[in-house]
């Protein structure tokens, strides 16, 4: 997996800081002053100023199986490679850890299949768009999506949980890790 931070607000928190301070119409009297506002919008909850800030992340090497779950989340934009579009040819395929010994095997055999009936499918003249009905869930996909600050924590609870599944809390978990070297106000919280 691959999760690589594309773009975010400039300055986020000093973004986030002004913002909330319209409400209060106050200025920052001390250098740590935008710190410690974030931390006491974040404690009370008043997390709708979060929403001013963005970051964008390209997440590659991940499976279907995870984009399924991550587009669930309705307040972010996603653009993911389209198999309408991409030939799958030969895809490539993530195999979760917990299969070893004749598990991996069989998996195997069926991610192996999968490709030869699609190559079977595509040389009879079959569009992509068809085709892909025989591509599995661990196809590996690519997806780049942009989130605000309080939806990417609201992300980061939900996905980086215990109940969450693995491939989806690495991601959040890489996440995390990147946002916060360029917020660490808003994000340390999340650290477990
Ligand atoms: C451990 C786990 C297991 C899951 N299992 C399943 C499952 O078995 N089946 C399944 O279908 N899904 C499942 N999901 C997905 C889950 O139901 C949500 O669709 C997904 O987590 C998106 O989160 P969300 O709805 O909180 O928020 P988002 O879509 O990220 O939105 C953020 C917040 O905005 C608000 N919001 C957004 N849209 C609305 C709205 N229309 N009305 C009111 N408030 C809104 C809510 O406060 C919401 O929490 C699972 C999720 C997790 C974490």
């Amino acid at each position: 997996m691959k999760v690589k931070l594309t773009g975010y607000t400039p300055d986020p928190e000093k973004h986030i800081a002004s913002a909330a301070r319209v409400c209060y119409l106050s200025e920052a009297k001390t250098p740590d002053a935008d710190e410690k506002l974030i931390a006491h919008l974040i404690n009370m909850g008043h997390e709708s100023v979060l929403e001013h800030s963005c970051a964008t992340f390209d997440v590659s090497g991940v499976s279907r199986a995870l984009t399924h779950q991550l587009v669930r989340h309705r307040i972010a934009s996603f653009s993911q490679q389209s198999q309408r579009y991409v030939d799958e040819l030969g895809f490539e395929y993530v195999t979760p850890p917990s299969l070893e010994g004749e598990a991996r095997e069989v998996f195997m055999e069926a991610m192996e299949g999968a490709r030869e009936k699609y190559e079977r499918l595509r040389n009879l003249g079959v569009p992509k768009e068809d085709a892909r009905f025989v591509l599995p869930n661990a196809c590996e996909t690519r997806i780049t999506v942009t989130m605000n600050f309080r939806e990417l924590r609201h992300f980061i609870k939900l996905r980086s949980h215990k109940s969450a599944q693995w491939e989806i809390r690495e991601l959040a978990q890489k996440m995390l890790d990147r946002l916060i070297v360029i917020a660490p106000k808003v994000f340390e919280d999340l650290r477990v």
